[in-house]
């Protein structure tokens, strides 16, 4: 068995998933990739980040809206690796609808990817975290975990919902080397942002340059996209040792946005 730590990162296939997979691998830390894409291409992410780092990497499709599904992924890690030391929940999705138009099982998804996913995660890999008496359990939640913006109910529902969750199971683990953390970014360029801009275009009677420059930008006094290797970076400091204080933290990396 590897000696090495290991992190499953949830919607690891794409955006900030995959540069937090990319930094542990390359700090040494064996990876489960996890989310949705072409197979023949997650096997080459696969295959070059373990080839690069030498690293253990694995790849599972647990759908984490899937209860079932992401109760078999935790057990099959363990199964391999003995426990789940780092877990990185920040497989999300995003829609942009005003909430009297917003389709129930839009509402439903995010509700159990952005929120009820990381629940699960957690609820299962935690009694063999306990057992070693260490773990990080990393949070990508979002500004929108402390602010709001409208036509994004299930959203910002569902990350003020992991802001709480957060807190809870950093009370519960503190005493068991375990701590739990909410990264909450401001605007990263990414597919999930990119898709969003022409849903907000329309529901604010906007163009989509506006909807970057007066809705995006706007909201960062910066004026830049948070990059992917800046979250991955705090996501890395948090599951060191150096980190081992800082627990049920909710923590901005949004260029001032959130200052406001
Ligand atoms: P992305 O669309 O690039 O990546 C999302 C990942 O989640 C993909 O790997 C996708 O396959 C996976 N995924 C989606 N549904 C899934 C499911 N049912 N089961 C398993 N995997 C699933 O988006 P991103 O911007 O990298 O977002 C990652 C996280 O960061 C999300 O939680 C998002 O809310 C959060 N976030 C993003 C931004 C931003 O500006 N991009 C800002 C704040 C927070």
């Amino acid at each position: 068995m590897s000696t090495k730590k290991v992190a499953l990162v949830t919607g690891s296939t794409s955006g900030i998933g995959l540069g937090i997979a990319k930094k542990f691998a390359s700090e040494g830390i064996n990876i489960i990739l996890n989310g949705f894409g072409d197979a023949a291409a997650i096997e080459t992410i696969r295959a070059d980040l373990a080839k690069t780092h030498g690293v253990e990497v694995r790849y599972n499709g647990a759908d984490m809206s899937k209860p079932d599904e992401i109760a078999a992924m935790i057990q099959s890690i363990e199964s391999e690796f003995g426990a789940v030391d780092i877990i990185v929940n920040n497989a999300g999705i995003q829609h942009v609808q005003p909430v009297e138009d917003f389709p129930i099982e839009k509402w439903n998804a995010i509700l159990a990817i952005n929120l009820s996913g990381s629940f699960h995660t957690i609820h299962h890999a935690l009694p063999k975290m306990k057992a070693k008496s260490w773990g990080r359990i990393i949070n990508i939640a979002s500004a929108h975990a402390l602010v709001a913006s409208p036509f994004k109910s299930a959203y910002v529902a569902a990350k003020h919902g992991i802001a709480g969750l957060t807190k809870t199971v950093a009370l519960e683990t503190a005493t068991f080397g375990i701590t739990m953390n909410a990264i909450c970014p401001g605007y990263v360029w990414t597919p999930l942002v990119e898709k969003q801009i022409p849903d907000t275009a329309k529901a604010r009677g906007i163009t989509e340059e506006q909807v970057i420059n007066d809705v995006l930008l706007h909201s960062q006094p910066t004026k830049k996209f948070v990059t992917i290797e800046q979250v991955a970076a705090l996501a890395y400091f948090l599951a060191s040792e150096d980190a081992a204080s800082i627990t049920g933290a909710i923590i901005p990396i949004d260029g001032g946005w959130t200052a406001q």
